[in-house]
């Protein structure tokens, strides 16, 4: 095989590794599991957040609870005092006054406390719900990459086995011609080799002149199609 011909074999190679990689890019499934991973990312967040705010709805349950026992403690001290008999009027009126404090304070509390239970209680409810949409998305998330694993796999395993093929081509092939290809590869998409069949340029389809036959009798290596410049391969 000429070297010639090992440049060809390489340009199709390049190619066939481009459109793979191109392909493994707009794989469906990776998009599609991007989305569903994104999905699953904000249901765990969800979950993580109600967990915390029931954390804290108990949390405060549990301190209303102790300022309800504190108060109600003092409540009972003062009702002790008011009936233990022997104060002055002032006295009297000042407990009093105190009681009647304390009272609100109760009352305010007991609000705060019936409130807080009625968020807990909803958050109670919610949680099972959050946790469940998670584990479902997650279980979804599993079963996609499994079987967008085997889809990836494939095709990586068929790009590692091209790029093996580039590498043994390239060592035989010189440096000079491979550095003429690449710079002309983007101004012919790919493709600056072309084969010729029955005297035509499969470039351009254009049929080759008598000069450039000869040429490439002369100097098989170097003859380019007049019509689109493309470096002439003979058939092996
Ligand atoms: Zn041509």
């Amino acid at each position: 095989m000429t070297e010639l011909q090992n440049l060809y074999r390489l340009q199709q190679a390049d190619l066939q590794v481009e459109q793979l990689q191109k392909e493994l890019k707009s794989l469906p499934v990776i998009a599609a599991f991007q989305q569903l991973q994104n999905e699953a990312v904000a249901a765990k967040k969800a979950v993580t957040e109600a967990e915390n705010r029931l954390k804290d709805c108990k949390k405060k349950i549990r301190r209303l609870e102790f300022d309800l026992q504190q108060v109600e403690a003092e409540q009972k001290n003062i009702q002790a005092e008011l009936y233990g008999g022997g104060h002055k009027a002032k006295e009297l009126a000042s407990l009093e006054k105190k009681a009647g404090t304390l009272k609100r304070e109760q009352a305010g509390l007991e609000e705060k406390l019936l409130a807080a239970m009625d968020t807990k209680e909803a958050l109670e409810q919610e949680l099972p719900e959050v946790r469940k949409k998670y584990k479902k998305l997650y279980g979804k998330l599993l079963a996609l990459q499994k079987s967008g694993n085997a889809e990836i796999h494939e095709l990586k395993s068929r790009l590692a086995r091209l790029q093996e093929e580039q590498e043994t081509l390239k060592a035989q092939i010189s440096e000079t011609l491979l550095a003429e290809y690449r710079k002309r590869r983007a101004q012919y998409r790919g493709k600056p080799l072309a084969y010729i069949e029955n005297d035509i340029c499969c470039g351009c389809r254009v049929v080759i002149s008598f000069t450039v036959k000869r040429s490439l009798q002369q100097s098989p290596d170097n003859t380019y199609c007049e019509n689109c410049g493309r470096l002439l391969v003979p058939r092996e």
